[in-house]
């Protein structure tokens, strides 16, 4: 651009620009600092962070993902950081921190290099090839995991809970987990596949950890819909239906005239016949439970006890179709149709009354795919932590059987893969070799962390690892935050699937290179949120506002 002597603005007085360095300064500053916020809760010997919202309502974690979305962030650069937080947790449902901790570092070192004058470009092509180039790296390192090998998924487990305030429960939640996600576990094509979703974990306040229990079926959080009906339903037959047990209303504005009292009578017979009907064809099914997505009412309730028949009404859409996973039973949306192949089956449908609420359990159902796991604990805060681990566990355990490849943790993944790196830049020439080589590096914020949060010496520390790492087979060598040495880490049991260690890395850098790329930070007047940002699906709904009031840029 022609030198101008005037500055010279062809937007609005007062609205903020930011060009050039300033603007990568500042977006990596931000960035940084949602990384260091983050850094100190990594391991398991990381720090918790109380986080107080204006009401005062206070959560206590040590979960990357939850601080990040709870956090108040206004800065568009720090909101992409957050963004890798969320697309990890979505991905693989741990290594939040770690994916947030590499990004941070990544911009660090890219600052280092943008000091000693390689161009952004560079710097971006040179993390670009470096991320791919671990992506290979990562599958060499890895190791194979069935799904018959319990006592490593179970460590695998363990590994994700470790520190949380959770941990103490681990050996109780660990094997409920394994159960459970092998219960929902679906092999096709030769792989297997788990929705965690079908995984429906009730939290309710009392009893202890230990008291948690894998339900045979699922909680439905409905009591039955009348006293009359039983409580207990044995070898259930059961109704999935998705339409009103209710007198119809008429749909179009017809009026009916009625004249005299008999007319009446007839009309009110008319309806209870038509109830009973329907009440009948479900008798007739041959079910025993009636699960009904839509109202039930009085009339209905009334034959439906009569003739024994356990129903609840207004069950969520989502639990239907948990329930038809569970039972084997069909959805089926007109009463007339239901016919007994559409019925599902259960050991037992009983209410029961658990932490003050009547819930409805189908339970000893044959080879269900999905279940309920019932969690217990002494207070709010401590089930919820109890809750955010048992989700790690569960979304760990699920990828290590997908994908069949694990890796070993405690900062050993990291630490081989920052060695064969540094291996691969030595063939790379230029300058796009010292953004490599920073990459590499980049790796060992990862060890470092772990063993700065611990309390044992950062630098001696990865000295001795590093030494570790040039001898034959000691490729798993991580640290023990609790005795403080390294050591083999898949013998200590500390073990992750591969996949967290491949999304944080891929999410870190593609988040570092975006931001890396930005050389001019501009007021918009409203972005719409599918335009302007290229194809990267990144939110920056917050980039809106930036004319008045830009966010604080510390
Ligand atoms: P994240 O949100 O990234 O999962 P965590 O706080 O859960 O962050 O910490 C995960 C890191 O802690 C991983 O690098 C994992 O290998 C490491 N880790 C877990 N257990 C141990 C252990 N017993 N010794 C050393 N490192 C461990
Ligand atoms: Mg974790």
């Amino acid at each position: 651009m022609a030198e101008i002597r005037q500055p010279m603005s062809v937007q609005p007085e007062g609205a903020q620009r930011f060009m050039g360095r300033d603007a990568q300064r500042m977006n990596i500053l931000a960035g940084r600092i949602v990384a260091e916020t983050v850094k100190t809760t990594l391991g398991p010997r990381g720090m918790d962070k109380m986080l107080v919202d204006s009401l005062g309502d206070v959560v206590i974690t040590n979960d990357g993902a939850t601080i990040l979305s709870e956090m108040d962030i206004a800065h568009p650069a720090a909101k992409m950081i957050v963004e890798v937080a969320k697309t990890q947790d979505e991905e693989v449902g741990d290594g939040t921190t770690t994916a947030v901790v590499i990004a941070g570092e990544l911009l660090k070192r890219a600052e280092d290099l943008l000091d000693q004058d390689v161009h952004a470009t560079v710097i971006a092509s040179g993390y670009k090839v470096a991320a791919e180039k671990a992506e290979e790296i990562l599958l060499e390192i890895a190791d194979k995991i069935s799904i018959d090998d319990e006592e490593m998924l179970l460590e695998i487990a363990k590994t994700a809970m470790t520190g949380k305030g959770a941990e103490k429960a681990k050996d109780t939640l660990a094997p409920l987990a394994l159960r459970a996600v092998k219960q929902v576990a679906i092999m096709e094509n030769g792989k297997y596949t788990v929705e965690t979703e079908d995984i429906k974990v009730e939290k309710k306040e009392g009893g202890c950890v230990e008291d948690s229990t894998l339900i045979q079926g699922l909680i439905i959080d409905k009591e039955r819909v009348h006293d009359g009906m039983p409580r207990k339903v044995k070898d259930a037959k059961i109704a999935l239906l998705d339409c009103a047990l209710e007198v119809k209303e008429t749909e179009t504005d017809a009026e009916i005239r009625i004249t005299s009292p008999d007319q009446l009578q007839a009309f009110l017979d008319q309806e209870e016949a038509m109830i009973k009907k329907m009440v009948d064809q479900i008798k007739d099914s041959g079910a025993t439970v009636v699960f009904c997505q839509k109202g039930i009412d009085d009339l209905a309730q009334h034959y439906l006890a009569k003739v024994g028949i356990y129903a609840t009404r207004r069950v969520k859409k989502s639990d239907m179709k948990k329930l038809a996973k569970a039972t084997g039973a069909r959805i089926v949306n007109k009463v007339a149709d239901l016919e007994s192949k559409d019925l599902g089956n259960a050991g037992s449908v009983e209410e029961k009354k658990i932490g003050g609420d009547e819930m409805t359990f189908v339970e000893e159902c044959i080879d269900p795919k999905a279940v309920s796991l019932l969690l217990r604990g002494g207070t709010d805060h401590f089930l919820e932590e109890v809750d955010r681990a048992l989700e790690d566990a569960i979304g760990v355990i699920s990828t290590a059987i997908e994908d069949g490849t694990i890796c070993a943790g405690g900062g050993a993944a990291e630490m081989e893969l920052s060695k064969k790196l540094n291996e691969y830049a030595e063939k790379i020439s230029g300058r796009e070799q010292l953004a490599v080589k920073a990459f590499a590096q980049s790796m060992e914020i990862i060890p470092r962390t772990l063993a700065e949060n611990a309390g044992m010496d950062p630098i001696d520390t990865l000295v001795a690892l590093k030494a570790s790492h040039e001898i034959h087979d000691h490729k798993r060598y991580g640290i023990d935050v609790f005795d403080g040495q390294t050591k083999d880490m898949m013998k200590a049991g500390v073990v992750e699937p591969l996949r967290i260690k491949e999304q944080a890395i891929m999410s870190a850098s593609e988040a570092a290179i975006m931001i890396l790329r930005i050389d001019d930070v501009i007021a918009a007047s409203g972005i719409s949120k599918n335009k302007g940002m290229g194809d990267d699906d990144m939110d920056m709904a917050g980039m809106g506002g930036m004319g008045g009031g830009m966010p604080p840029m510390m």
